[in-house]
């Protein structure tokens, strides 16, 4: 390894990241009868059901049991008749085990799932947690945990009120390289961050997709702005106290009811300054930390995507394998409820970034003013 990763911390970080748990396939799909929960539990795994059979699902979160260990795919919502067909096929996945959203809340009574993963539009986020809740399973909601502090917060009291963890689909920290990040954030070997600069953007096609609709939750701040606020917030190993937001639109028409650019600023209680764009109309995808000890930085690019990451550390070349962040994310929270440990991606941290976005679109509309987060 050339980089600053030495057996020691290597050996804590595959410990804490669970990193080891994911890199070994389960290998070719079971027998049917073998998914129901008496055989699963026996051997460690516990039951996790997808809501909403739609890309992120389908394309990474699928694909991403093949490489966990302590969790398998056992139940599935979806609206779809064709995708019950397609996808309880191709899974395995008995009829019984297979919901609409009418029914998703006979959830309750299936022993074979342990977890309900709700992959559905922002919007829909807090209802299918709450409802989850109630149905007494463990959450993982995706990314942004919803659309208001107080969503976020009914959220929590809910998944409290019924004692089932809240986990948020934070990806990132289950990736070696921004796990490293927060590894030097908490050891400090080149002292504390002084600045991070952090970007995410894409360009966004299909103009009637739900993430340009604001009733969807749509928008680049609360789709990708999210990972650029995750990632400062970890690499300074600190909350921000202020933000500043400034927005700005180079197409009325297709973000006529969201943003299409936002770039913001955070405040540290250290003193620490992170600077951030997000964009549904530029390529970026970028962390770059700047250390105490002069000279000493990380850059890492491409960041915040599936595929595998390059950087830098101290000028020399961040050599980590390439892991599956997803298999990664669910092996960690399935460990964190079987050991009653909490992961760093709990309820409570997209609470913290609720109020972030909340803070940065107030700026946004007070003409790009400090505010404080409350
Ligand atoms: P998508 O549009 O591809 O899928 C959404 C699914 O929800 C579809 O299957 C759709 O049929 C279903 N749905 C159910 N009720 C609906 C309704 N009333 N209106 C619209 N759709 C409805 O979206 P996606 O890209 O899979 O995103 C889903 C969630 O996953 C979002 O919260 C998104 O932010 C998150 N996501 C996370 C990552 C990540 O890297 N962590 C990546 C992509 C998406």
């Amino acid at each position: 390894m050339n980089n600053s990763f030495s057996d020691l911390s290597r050996r804590s970080f595959i410990t804490k990241s669970g990193f080891a748990l994911s890199t070994a396939a389960l290998g070719s799909a079971l027998p049917i009868d073998s998914i129901y929960a008496s055989s699963d539990k026996r051997r460690g795994q516990l039951g996790i059901a997808l809501v909403g059979l739609g890309g992120y699902a389908t394309q990474m979160l699928m694909p991403g049991f093949a490489q966990t260990k302590r969790c398998r795919l056992t139940g599935l919502v979806t609206g779809a008749p064709e995708k019950k067909i397609r996808y309880g096929k191709e899974f395995e996945i008995p009829d019984t085990h297979i919901y609409d959203y009418e029914t998703f809340d006979r959830i309750a009574d299936n022993p074979d799932i342990d977890i309900v993963y709700v992959v559905l539009p922002n919007s829909m986020h807090a209802e299918y947690t709450i409802r989850a809740a109630k149905a007494g399973k463990h959450v993982i909601c995706e990314k942004p945990m919803c659309l208001s502090v107080e969503e976020a917060k009914a959220m929590i009291s809910a998944c409290h009120e019924n004692n089932v963890t809240l986990n948020i689909g934070y990806r990132c920290q289950y990736e070696p390289h921004n796990l490293e990040i927060i590894r030097l954030a908490r050891e400090k070997p080149f002292g504390g961050a002084r600045y991070v600069q952090s970007e995410l953007g894409f360009v966004i096609g299909d103009p009637s997709q739900w993430r340009l609709r604001r009733d969807y939750g749509g928008g680049a701040l609360l789709d990708v702005g999210v990972y650029c606020m995750q990632a400062a917030c970890y690499a300074i190993g600190e909350d921000p106290i202020a933000v500043y937001g400034q927005e700005f639109k180079t197409d009325p028409v297709k973000f006529g009811e969201v943003d299409e650019t936002v770039a913001f600023q955070m405040e540290f209680p250290s003193g620490v300054i992170s600077n951030s764009t997000t964009s549904f109309s530029l390529d970026a995808h970028r962390l770059y930390v700047n250390y105490q000890d002069a000279n000493k930085h990380v850059e890492i690019q491409p960041n915040f995507n599936y595929g595998k990451y390059r950087g830098s550390i101290a000028g020399k070349p961040m050599e980590f394998p390439f892991i599956n962040q997803q298999a990664n994310h669910m092996d960690v929270v399935a460990q964190s409820i079987q050991e009653g440990n909490e992961t760093t991606t709990t309820g409570d941290v997209g609470l913290r970034d609720m109020k972030i976005i909340e803070a940065i679109f107030q700026s946004i509309a007070n003409g790009g003013v400090r505010i404080e987060i409350g």
